[in-house]
């Protein structure tokens, strides 16, 4: 990799716009390329030869046989993709965007030190690394480590501004410390913007250019891609919808502000409503709630008992549903967007809660813009954030994304 050192700016942009195609479609032929990126045949060829040759991209015979395609190579390497939420977990990602194998999603305390936090992130390396072993043989071939956030980073420094374990110690660069310790390339993102990556090039949203992803978990947050490049603004805070005011709440919010959209839509505030919702012991549609029983209620449940037409959980999600539909038909009218896609684990599986967004959304929009957005969900739980997170790496490696990635030592 160290030729990519030397190429020129130019050849260095080529190269990433042709990766960047190939990326999204897979797989692309010399033709392809040339059609979506404008090139000339003679480029195409120079640059696809020079990739090859890189390790970066692999050549195999088209779909007639006489043609050659062009896809990642499998032997560029693998990510390991970190995850942070409420716990940690690893995720070993091949540069097709396959999950190789995972570690347990360990918790932390809420004023874990950076110390003790790098010991659980070396914790989940070590979980990968050892699986990974045992089921495929040989070493994870790692060529980058990824750490998704939720809130307010700044991926240049590596920091997290607003991470909560982090309160006494937001300045400490975090990806340095990492990248340090393993030797390779070590970046950070928010999680709705690798999630709307990943989406982007292994999932849903590969045939949009212009697209949102909302993800809702225990943040509530949006990865905007506008023209096929990820949108992260000045202060790297675009999309974070969360800490902006709902006419629906007045509540006070942990980030001290009064009636921020998370206290409506975030995962622990939709369990807090519903058990306050519910009395001592009700009956609603058939389902009984215990009082005791209510200590127990996760965000699986209720959105099995919203599913199932229990009409206080769907009392709770019509609300959340409200207060989301109210901001994303003004953000969508402003950036009129092909797809708006919802993710995380609030409303995975949770048609209930899709249909009433999309019932509260759809007549709110402008026409023109209704006309044209896709709404879809996820009717599984597969995450995209690790695999957005392997896009982000590959990206960068041919320096697309960071400046600093120019010179990593990948
Ligand atoms: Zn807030």
């Amino acid at each position: 990799m160290k030729k990519m050192n030397d190429l020129s700016l130019l050849r260095r942009q080529r190269s990433s716009e042709i990766l960047r195609f190939i990326l999204a479609n897979g797989a692309m032929t010399r033709s392809e390329i040339v059609a979506c990126t404008g090139y000339t045949m003679a480029s195409v060829i120079k640059y696809t030869q020079f990739l090859v040759e890189s390790g970066v991209l692999m050549q195999e015979p088209g779909g007639s046989g006489r043609t050659l395609s062009f896809r990642i190579a499998t032997g560029l390497g693998n990510v390991v993709a970190i995850v942070v939420g409420r716990t940690i977990q690893a995720i070993l990602v091949n540069p097709h965007g396959v999950e190789l194998c995972s570690s347990d999603k360990i918790p932390f305390e809420s004023d874990i030190s950076p110390e003790a936090f790098l010991a659980v992130i070396d914790q989940v390396i070590g979980q990968v690394k050892q699986r990974h072993a045992s089921s495929k043989g040989g070493d994870m071939r790692a060529i980058a480590i990824g750490l998704a956030i939720g809130g307010y980073i700044n991926p240049r420094k590596g920091i997290s501004h607003s991470f909560y374990a982090s309160k006494t110690w937001q300045e400490f660069k975090i990806t340095d410390a990492i990248g340090s310790a393993y030797g390779i390339h070590t970046f950070m993102m928010n999680d709705a913007n690798a999630a709307v990556l990943g989406e982007k090039y292994y999932g849903d949203g590969k045939a949009f250019e212009n697209m949102l992803l909302l993800w809702l978990g225990e943040g509530t947050g949006l990865g905007l891609l506008l023209q096929g490049e990820l949108y992260t603004g000045a202060s790297f805070y675009a999309g974070e919808i969360g800490h902006t005011k709902t006419e629906l709440s007045d509540e006070l919010c942990y980030c001290g502000k009064n009636g921020c959209l998370e206290t409506v839509t975030s995962e622990s505030n939709l369990i807090r409503s519903f058990r306050n919702m519910i009395g001592s012991v009700v009956n609603s549609g058939g389902i009984i709630h215990h009082q005791d029983g209510a200590e127990d209620v996760t965000i699986q449940t209720l959105i099995n008992l919203a599913n199932q037409g229990d009409r206080f959980a769907q009392k709770v999600f019509t609300y959340a549903a409200k207060a989301l539909a109210a901001k994303l038909a003004d953000i969508c009218n402003v950036l009129n967007p092909e797809a708006l896609l919802f993710r995380g684990p609030i409303i995975d599986g949770n048609r209930f809660l899709f249909d009433a967004v999309e019932h509260e959304l759809r007549p709110l929009l402008l026409s023109p813009i209704d006309s044209a957005l896709t709404l879809s969900y996820n009717t599984g739980s597969a995450s995209p954030i690790g695999k957005g997170l392997s896009a982000a790496a590959l990206l960068q490696i041919l320096g697309d994304t960071t400046p600093e990635s120019e010179g990593s030592g990948l």
